[in-house]
């Protein structure tokens, strides 16, 4: 398989056991029910997953995904804008990038550098339009240049807090509509609106400025910064991510010199390209 495909999965959590990966779960991809993804030094299985956003089974791992990639860029600040696009708004996502565009104008025109934003909008709970939640990067905005750049994009009230603990975006500021925050066998529930998010947000999980997602200096694509921000977390242990049958993946799991014999074969170009 490629080398992006498996690797959003090494999270201990989600580590299937020997009991557990017979069983159907509600992490369970229908459209790749039979694909598991074997971590080849620990043994440890995963469903694969057909990563399709449109999937209830695998949106909350590529929010997870995604929002791990956001925190490792540890945005200095949270900014929410009360109101991007009206309640009657046929495409909301539309309205609301131009207002955001039209903010950003705005505050450059008063001086200020509004920095890197990543940000997806919400519908607000009583159906009177949408919000944004938005993290940044770079200089300090004041509450009251934000609040006169909104009203002149007609973004509504914003709302601007530094952030205090790098956390985790996915619970605390976005990405929980996908259902990034009930992520992991424990806690996962099935998500009603990962469906609504994703149209809302015009089938994405976020938008975002492009120099966002740089981490440590370094300048990434989405993709990239997935891939440094598991990194990072893995803290240099070694993994190699492995997809294949539910059959051969049982067979491996508990045949260490299988798995020798694989990661051996991951140096090899021809080998392992599965997936
Ligand atoms: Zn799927």
């Amino acid at each position: 398989m490629a080398p992006d495909v498996a690797d959003d999965l090494p999270d201990t959590s989600l580590a299937y056991t020997r009991q557990t990966v017979t069983a159907k779960s509600a992490l369970t991809c229908a459209f790749a029910p039979d694909l598991l993804t074997v971590e080849l030094y620990s043994g440890e299985v995963f469903p694969a997953g057909c990563r399709r956003l449109a999937c209830p089974a695998c949106c909350p791992r590529l929010a997870r995904r995604r929002a791990l990639a956001i925190t490792a860029v540890r945005p200095t600040r949270m900014i929410r804008m009360s109101l991007v696009a009206g309640r009657k708004d046929e495409s909301p996502c539309t309205t609301a990038l131009i207002r955001v565009k039209r903010t950003r104008q705005s505050l450059r025109r008063l001086g200020v550098n509004p920095g890197e934003w990543c940000f997806t909008l919400e519908k607000n709970p009583l159906d009177t339009g949408y919000h944004l939640h938005c993290v940044q990067t770079g200089g300090y905005i004041a509450q009251s240049t934000l609040q006169s750049a909104c009203e002149s994009a007609g973004a509504g009230i914003p709302f601007i807090n530094a952030i205090s603990r790098p956390g985790n975006w996915s619970s605390r500021y976005g990405l929980k509509g996908f259902g990034a925050d009930g992520y992991g066998l424990k806690t996962y529930r099935a998500q009603d609106g990962s469906e609504q998010a994703l149209a809302i947000n015009n089938g994405r999980l976020e938008h975002h400025t492009s120099h966002f997602f740089t981490i440590h200096g370094h300048q990434y694509g989405v993709r990239q910064a997935e891939r440094v921000a598991l990194s990072l977390r893995n803290e240099g242990k070694p993994t190699v991510y492995w997809t294949t049958s539910r059959d051969e993946a049982m067979r491996i799991m508990d045949d260490p010199q299988s798995r020798q014999r694989l990661i051996a074969s991951r140096q090899s170009p021809t080998i392992g390209a599965r997936g």
